[in-house]
């Protein structure tokens, strides 16, 4: 092989090749450094004189379905200027690695559409292997994302791997972009957070989160300026926990007739009208089940109508839907709609704030699925750094879902 493909197929330049060796599935490639290019590689004199070689092998991207290994013979080195004596500096490998450049960017090509493991297969190597020049790859990339530009963002805690641990996760809702990862669930998770934000913390103009967020004290006490946004899927959530706590309630005081039409109208409750399936008559049995309890009958209708109070244009005449909401839910006298009116009236301002920011989680929902899927595919989860690369880069669909 000459020079010219040596440098075009392995990017090794600098060296001449000696012999070929072809042994069962691989085949070696015998190399030297040309006398030009040996230099002292501390201070990169040529004054410099031989003391023995050693022989270093390099894995090499295959041919065909050949395995390639380069072996170096790679003179030690006593410099007359700088008195330094070394091996002299490999360019075509980093540092203490016995694979080119070129094979692990191969592999990183690889990784973007296979898993570590099946990459590992296939070019014969450990699973660290591949997992550490993935890792180098996403260091390089994502590692301290930018702050400079974030002004909405949601907070939110995901659970990692089986033992009930959990990360706290910061997103940036411009972007999507994953952009703080906190260990644990408390105030406590974010502190660090707050000091990579320094005083850009002013900047922030509302934070996206959950109703029963432990966040909250946490930013009104760091982001002076920011307005809390209660997302409008949790609210749905709740509602529907209140809903089904309300018919749970009412068919224990049923009576038998009563009870098998009740049966099966949990989820119907809780279905969006629209959704309703038309071939299993879902319409009518729902329709039965309200016509024969009328405090069911109510809860359905408030659950429903509280779902427009996110298509109001302007912040003050959702605050009056919001409190007539409140009020009529409270006179029913049903224990589960007055826990809910007490709760949206105690969190009004963070309901209003969505009419000013219109952010919601729902970016961060979406993102906690890719985690779980990502969850299940990758074994790197237990590398604390590997696993928050990962999750910085999450927003890039390239790197997505292949663990
Ligand atoms: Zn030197």
């Amino acid at each position: 092989m000459s020079t010219s493909l040596l440098y075009h197929s392995f990017g090794i330049r600098g060296y001449r090749q000696t012999r070929i060796e072809p042994t069962g599935g691989v085949t070696r490639f015998h190399v030297h450094p040309n006398e030009k290019s040996i230099c002292c590689s501390s201070c990169q004199s040529s004054n410099v004189i031989k003391r023995g070689v050693t022989q270093r092998e390099f894995r090499c991207s295959p041919i065909g379905l050949k395995q390639t290994v380069i072996v170096g013979t790679l003179p030690r080195l006593q410099c007359r200027d700088c008195g330094v004596v070394r091996q002299i500096k490999v360019g075509f490998a980093d540092a203490r690695r016995s694979y080119t450049k070129n094979w692990a960017n191969y592999a990183l090509q690889l990784t973007r559409s296979m898993t570590i493991k099946d990459v590992a297969d296939l070019l014969g190597v450990t699973w660290d292997v591949i997992k550490e020049i993935k890792k180098n790859d996403l260091r390089r990339r994502f590692a301290n994302p930018s702050l400079k530009d974030v002004r909405w963002i949601a907070i939110d805690e995901i659970c990692i791997g089986k033992g009930h641990r959990y990360v706290t996760l910061v997103m940036n809702l411009d972007s999507g972009a994953i952009i703080f990862v906190g260990d644990g669930k408390s105030a406590e998770s974010l502190v660090p957070f707050w000091k990579r934000l320094g005083r850009r913390r002013h900047r922030i103009e509302a934070v996206a989160m959950d109703m029963s967020s432990a966040y909250i004290s946490a930013v009104r006490g760091n982001l002076p300026k920011a307005d809390i946004v209660f997302d409008r899927f949790h609210v749905a959530k709740l509602m529907n926990e209140k809903l089904t706590t309300l018919r749970r309630q009412l068919y224990q005081e049923a009576t038998a007739d009563e009870k098998s039409v009740l049966k099966g109208s949990r989820w119907l409750l809780l279905k969006n009208p629209e959704n309703l399936s038309e071939d299993r008559d879902e319409e009518a049995h729902l329709a039965a089940a309200l016509q024969l309890n009328e405090p069911l009958a109510t809860g359905y209708y408030l659950k429903e109508e509280l779902r427009l109070f996110w298509g109001h244009t302007f912040r003050w005449p959702a605050q009056l839907f919001l409190r007539s909401w409140c009020r009529r839910a409270t006179a029913t006298g049903l224990s589960p709609l007055k826990t809910m009116a007490k709760t949206l009236t105690r969190l009004e301002e963070g309901l209003l704030s969505y009419f000013k920011h219109r952010i919601s989680s729902g970016p961060m929902e979406g993102t906690n699925n890719k985690i779980k899927t990502l969850q299940r595919q990758s074994y790197g989860i237990r590398d604390r750094e590997y696993f928050e690369l990962l999750l910085y880069s999450l927003h890039q669909k390239k790197y997505a879902l292949v663990g």
